[in-house]
């Protein structure tokens, strides 16, 4: 799997983790999923309910008007994002999350250090996912 980013919606997600940093931030993105790579059009940034540094939570309602918009503009879930003041890679809790979400792409950034790095879990196997920024 292939994750597509523009280097614009990196630019948005850096600014936003660096904003909440050390809480996380947190959002869906969507877009279109073509054979073996997804393609981010939208990214929807949400209020972390938890305020928390070492996990997120946001309104169910939010989550499902988020929804219902991507699925009226014909635009596929694709996965998460969240960031962390910590490395850029799933804790934990996030595994655990991560079986129940199914195939979805976990997009996580580091706001500490910057970097950024993606994962799914296919049959409870996790890999990490490759990333292409696109300049724009
Ligand atoms: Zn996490």
């Amino acid at each position: 799997m292939i994750l597509r980013l523009t280097s614009e919606q990196l630019r948005l997600l850096k600014d936003e983790s660096s904003k909440a940093h050390p809480i996380e931030a947190c959002g869906l993105l969507f877009g279109k999923l073509n054979d073996g790579e997804a393609v981010v059009t939208r990214v929807a940034m949400m209020p972390n309910v938890l305020k928390s540094s070492t996990r997120f939570e946001v309104d169910p309602q939010t989550v499902f008007n988020t929804f219902e918009q991507a699925d009226r503009d014909k635009l596929e879930f694709i996965g998460l994002f969240h960031s962390h003041p910590a490395p850029a890679r799933p804790s934990e809790v996030d595994l655990k999350y991560m079986r129940l979400w199914g195939e979805a792409v976990w997009l996580i950034l580091s706001s500490s250090d910057g970097t950024i790095a993606a994962f799914q879990t296919t049959n409870n196997d996790l890999h990490e996912v490759a990333l292409k920024i696109e300049a724009i």
